[in-house]
């Protein structure tokens, strides 16, 4: 029976979220709640100032509930809700972001997702960007308002992300012209396309001058938010068990520990690869030379995106056959190229359908190689080499963030669904890479046993750059030393991580800090629970909960016992 203040909370979370899509509907839209796909909020100061006097207001609310008189489930969606609300307030307040990144507005996602809804027909779809593409000029105006002395690496990304919204505004203006829409509304479509062109163009214009001449928008900030900021963020972003230093500390020794696993891996490999040749007595130099050979076994960046889409079936098949997991049949997962407006952050990610949303395809992004210059991309290829990228693809699909995503929209909590934790994300698809391993993927492989260790390595170092750069000052020339010298990384690589870790902080090193809590809770119900212990119960049961924090599932795993 659920209690009266449980039913409370359900109608109390109900009323919060029709509220919170009419102040956030781009975040209604990126979940399929497609009821408000003709909003477009102006980000104008007295829109930003009620917004957040509603988080406020339902902090207040959502903090008068008694959990004693909850169920476990729903003290964990108390939490999680709780936890948005607080991250969202303290966005605006203390880390304001809305000033200095102006990589924030960018309407690329937001009509994006209109048009991949599957419940409107194309006509409905695109009456509503009509609508939407009124507020455009109004949006763009209040963004150069706000952007207040910005960090140099996030003008970078918004003049960036926004002109390539320029080929995505074409095409849907070919989509407008082929449609049933009426000529009068065709017309109305060229205009206001036209339009909300020109206050793109504005935006990225007026971006480029402060780029030469900061002065423009205050002078630019340091990138770097400092201790005080980076541990509240590690608090509210992550959930974890541990603190932000301890995590570092934890990733120092880790980076030991794992350095020394790659040495009698490299030995065994030197004759094989390296015939005749002396070993160099320096170990780092030894293992490098081994990771440089068998890194030449890679895919040609013609064949890129085919050869990701042809290892999915490979990697379900021994899932299934392992019994890891059970795996959904009618959720097929989809390789594509990734959209423009998404491009310049990661090279592979999913883009799966929301809880509002259960029918629409799930995409697994690949950004094609053409835009590198050919150095560059044999430099991505020999990263993302025979071996590593079938670890990529652990990581990004099967048993990772695309199976987690699809037991996440199966959960019939929708705050768990919707608030999903980042470190469990994370440390999720981490998690898969070791248990693929583990179970014989690669039928023990030393190639692949040395790139997954050179792969966790990066895991490792991300969290100790990401840590020193906030906490420390880490140079630039530093963090490329730990990544190329220290991690056996490819320079391209290595550069490329330098900029997302100037234009994130805390997510790095998230995917650490959560794998370490699920492995080592896993290790700790296989002790409690002896011989009953059963890897895909454990697998089903923990994925179960949604994307609630591993803090969270580890309590409700523990209560069911
Ligand atoms: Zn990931």
């Amino acid at each position: 029976m659920m209690s009266k203040e449980e039913k409370a909370l359900n109608v109390r979370s109900e009323k919060f979220l029709n509220d919170l899509w009419q102040y956030q509907p781009g975040f209604a839209i990126s979940v399929g709640q497609h009821d408000f796909d003709h909003l477009l909020v102006v980000p104008s100061e007295e829109n930003l100032s009620k917004e957040n006097e509603f988080f406020k207001q339902s902090l207040r609310d959502f903090q008068s509930y008694d959990v004693n008189r909850l169920s476990p489930s729903a003290v964990t969606d108390l939490g999680l809700l709780l936890n948005f609300i607080e991250t969202q307030i303290w966005h605006f307040e203390k880390f304001q972001s809305h000033q200095w990144d102006p990589s924030v507005y960018n309407v690329g996602g937001s009509l994006g997702h209109v048009l991949e809804g599957v419940e409107k027909s194309e006509e409905e779809k695109l009456r509503a960007i009509l609508i939407k593409l009124t507020q455009l000029p109004a949006y763009y105006k209040a963004a150069k308002k706000n952007v207040l002395r910005p960090t140099k690496p996030h003008t970078e990304l918004a003049i960036k992300q926004n002109k390539g919204l320029s080929s995505f505004f074409k095409s849907i203006g070919e989509r407008a012209e082929k449609s049933q829409l009426t000529t009068e509304e065709k017309t109305l479509f060229k205009e206001r396309l036209k339009e909300g062109q020109q206050a793109v163009s504005r935006y990225v214009h007026w971006l480029e001058k402060v780029l030469k001449n900061p002065r423009l928008a205050g002078g630019f900030r340091d990138f770097r938010i400092g201790s005080e900021r980076y541990d509240e963020k590690f608090e509210l972003d992550l959930q974890s068990s541990y603190s932000a230093r301890q995590i570092y500390h934890r990733a120092l020794q880790e980076k030991r520990e794992v350095l020394k696993k790659m040495v009698p891996l490299a030995q065994g490999l030197w004759p094989k690869y390296m015939g005749q040749k002396k070993r160099p007595k320096d170990d780092m130099k030894m293992i490098k030379r081994v990771i440089e050979k068998v890194s030449e076994k890679h895919a040609t960046a013609e064949e890129f995106v085919s050869t990701i889409r042809a290892q999915i079936p490979v990697l379900t098949e021994f899932v299934r056959a392992k019994e890891l997991i059970s795996l959904d049949e009618d959720k097929p997962l989809k390789v594509r190229e990734t959209p423009e407006y998404q491009r310049g952050f990661a090279g592979a990610s999913i883009d799966a359908p929301g809880p509002f949303e259960k029918k629409r395809e799930t995409f697994y992004n690949v950004t094609p190689l053409d835009g590198m210059s050919k150095k560059d991309q044999l430099s991505y290829l020999r990263e993302y080499n025979h071996y590593t990228l079938q670890i990529l693809n652990i990581h990004e699909a099967i048993p990772g963030h695309y199976l987690q995503l699809v037991y996440a929209n199966r959960t019939p909590s929708l705050v768990k669904s919707l608030f999903g934790n980042g470190t469990m994300i994370e440390g999720w698809a981490v998690y898969g890479e070791r248990v693929m391993l583990e179970e014989g993927y690669g039928s023990g492989s030393p190639e692949l046993w040395l790139m997954y260790y050179k792969w966790f390595l990066r895991v490792v170092t991300n969290t100790i750059i990401d840590y020193e750069i906030h906490n420390k000052k880490l140079s630039r020339n530093k963090a490329l030393r730990y990544m190329i010298d220290e991690a056996f990384q490819e320079r391209a690589e290595a550069e490329k991580k330098w900029v997302r870790a100037t234009l994130s902080q805390v997510q790095l090193a998230s995917y650490y800090a959560g794998f370490t809590e699920i492995f080592l809770f896993r290790e700790a119900q296989k002790k409690r629970l002896g011989k009953k212990f059963d890897l895909k119960d454990f697998h089903e049961e923990f994925l179960s909960y949604g994307s609630a924090s591993i803090k969270a599932i580890k309590g409700l795993m523990t209560e069911t016992l």
